[in-house]
């Protein structure tokens, strides 16, 4: 059975058709990306992933049962969200904020245990955000920021991540160091979903890619069978490099292709 399954969404705002005709599945152990353009769809289509927004036509279930009948707790104890340009907006100190991610687990009266305690220590360790845990969150740069947000959606221990654009603020080896914790956390009974603008970081980490286009799912599957440069030039207008070999596949973005992008 699928972690997260979507059949034949549709999502409109104010009347505007946002995402149409999508169908999307998670697998236990994937890391799958969610790709395409600019205003394509991709962070409504992870909105409502979460449950967080409900579809108009169309359902998403969770380990085979419809968000909608999950209480909001369930919800945030199975599906960790980082929503686009993750930021702090209180001046709390750093481990606070990933101490946040336990509360999924805490009745309003309870205080953090050992255990609590332990996952916020670990959190911090696997983001490599030790050394600011004291410091008040929002004197961060923003791609710390990012990396503190992430390390507050691991101190829950969901079983399905959903990160939107998490390595846009960052330099390449964080880049890289959120990749490999995120395709770390795909693994056994647990996934994660990731909206990447990199093609070159999509082809490398995803197991799958979804590819939206206008609202719309152009394509999806294996990284080879998505990134051709036949698939890059139509949705993306740009020609672009495709190599495959042993390693996988690489994507370098060459040229656009005159000023046909919307
Ligand atoms: P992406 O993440 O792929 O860049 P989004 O999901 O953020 O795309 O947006 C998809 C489309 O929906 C865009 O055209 C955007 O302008 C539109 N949209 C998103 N949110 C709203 C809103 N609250 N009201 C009106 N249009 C919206
Ligand atoms: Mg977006």
């Amino acid at each position: 059975m699928n972690l997260l399954e979507a059949r034949d969404i549709g999502y409109r705002i104010d009347g505007v058709t946002i995402l149409d005709a999508i169908d999307f599945e998670l697998a236990a152990g994937e890391l799958v990306g969610l790709i395409g353009p600019n205003g394509a769809g991709k962070s409504s289509l992870l909105r409502l992933l979460t449950g967080i927004v409900t579809p108009a036509r169309g359902e998403v279930r969770l380990a085979g049962e419809p968000l909608s009948r999950l209480s909001p707790q369930r919800r945030a104890q199975s599906l960790g969200y980082l929503v686009q340009d993750a930021r702090a907006h209180w001046p709390f100190p750093v481990d606070k904020v990933v101490g946040l991610g336990r509360l999924p687990y805490q009745g309003w009266w309870q205080r953090d245990d050992a255990a609590d305690r332990a996952r916020v220590e670990r959190a911090l360790e696997l983001t490599e955000t030790l050394a600011y845990r004291n410091r008040i969150v929002t004197t961060l740069s923003g791609g710390e920021q990012t990396l503190v947000m992430l390390a507050r959606i691991f101190a829950g221990e969901c079983s399905v991540i959903l990160a939107d654009e998490p390595v846009a603020a960052l330099d390449p080896y964080h880049q890289l160091h959120v990749m490999e914790v995120l395709r770390q956390h795909a693994a056994g009974e647990r996934a994660a979903v990731v909206v990447l603008h990199d093609l070159a970081l999509a082809a490398r980490f995803c197991d799958r890619l979804y590819l939206l286009s206008h609202g719309r799912l152009d394509c999806s599957g294996a990284v080879a069978e998505v990134l051709t440069p036949a698939t890059i030039a139509r949705v993306y207008g740009v020609d672009s490099r495709v190599e495959c070999d042993a390693a996988g596949v690489s994507v370098t973005p060459l040229a656009r292709i005159g000023n046909r992008h919307p």
